[in-house]
C-alpha cells in the first residue's frame, strides 16, 4: 500500500495531538497511548497527510468523513472498554476508530453501509493484523448472529436510539450514540439496566454524518 510509512515527523505530530487531546479533557492514558500506536495518516488520502494530526475531520470517499480525533477519543472514553470486551461499531468508515478499539484489546465487530469504504478499511485493518470482524451491511440491523455485545458504539448521527441495537446490548452493557435529526446530535451514554430499562446521560453536542438505512454499492 502506498503511504504506510511512519516517520519521526509523524510521530512528533502525534505527540502534539495527544497533548492537545489531554488538554481538552481526555484523561484515559490507554486511549492516549492508542492514539500514538495507530498512525492516523494511514487512514487518509495522501493529500491530507500533512494535516492528519490536526483536530479535523476529512473526506474519506462516498461522501463520508473520518471523525475528529477528539470525537474518537471522547466516544472511546465514554464507552469505557476493558480488554476482551465484545464491541459492536456502527460506521466503520476509514477504520480508524475500529483500530483504536482493537488496540485497547477489545474484539470489534464493525458494520459499514458503503461497500467501497468497507473494502478499503478492511485492507488497512488487516495491515495492522487486528482480527476485527467487518461487515458490509445496514447498521440498523446490528449483528444478530454475534450478539449480545458488552459495548455498542455508533459513529454516525442516529435520528433515534435504534431498538434492534438496544436488544443486542448485554444487560449492564454501554451504548455510546450521537442522537438527533439535522446537523447536530447529542452524545448519549446509555447503560442497559435490564430488558426494557436503560439509564441515559447526555454529553454535549457534536456533528456527525447521518445514520442512513440500507446498503450502498458505491465504488467511489
Ligand atoms: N468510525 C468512522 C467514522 C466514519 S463516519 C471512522 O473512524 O472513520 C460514519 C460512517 O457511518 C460512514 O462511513 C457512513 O457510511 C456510516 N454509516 C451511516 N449509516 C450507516 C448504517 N446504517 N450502517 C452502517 N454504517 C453507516
Amino acid at each position: 500500500m502506498k503511504h504506510l510509512i511512519d516517520t519521526y515527523k509523524h510521530k512528533g505530530k502525534r505527540k502534539i495531538l495527544i497533548s492537545e487531546l489531554a488538554e481538552m479533557g481526555i484523561s484515559n492514558q490507554q486511549i492516549l497511548e492508542a492514539f500514538y500506536a495507530i498512525p492516523r495518516h494511514y487512514f487518509l488520502d495522501l493529500v491530507f497527510e500533512d494535516q492528519a494530526y490536526s483536530n479535523m475531520a476529512f473526506q474519506i470517499g462516498a461522501g463520508q468523513t473520518i471523525s475528529h480525533p477528539f470525537t474518537v477519543a471522547f466516544q472511546t472514553e465514554l464507552l469505557d472498554v476493558k480488554k476482551g470486551d465484545k464491541v459492536l461499531e456502527i460506521g466503520t468508515g476509514s477504520g480508524f476508530q475500529t483500530c483504536i478499539l482493537c488496540q485497547l484489546g477489545t474484539k470489534v465487530f464493525s458494520v459499514e453501509r458503503h461497500l467501497s469504504l468497507h473494502q478499503k478499511s478492511k485492507k488497512i485493518i488487516e495491515f495492522f493484523n487486528f482480527n476485527a470482524k467487518l461487515f458490509f451491511g445496514d447498521g440498523y440491523q446490528g449483528s444478530p448472529s454475534y450478539a449480545p455485545f458488552d459495548r455498542i458504539l455508533v459513529t454516525c448521527g442516529a435520528p433515534e436510539i435504534p431498538n434492534e441495537l438496544l436488544k443486542q446490548l448485554k444487560v449492564g452493557g454501554i451504548m455510546v450514540i450521537p442522537v438527533g435529526e439535522g446537523a447536530e446530535q447529542k452524545m448519549l451514554k446509555i447503560v442497559k439496566i435490564n430488558d426494557g430499562e436503560v439509564s441515559l446521560k447526555e454529553y454535549g453536542t457534536f456533528k456527525f454524518v447521518p445514520m442512513l438505512e440500507h446498503k450502498v454499492n458505491s465504488q467511489k
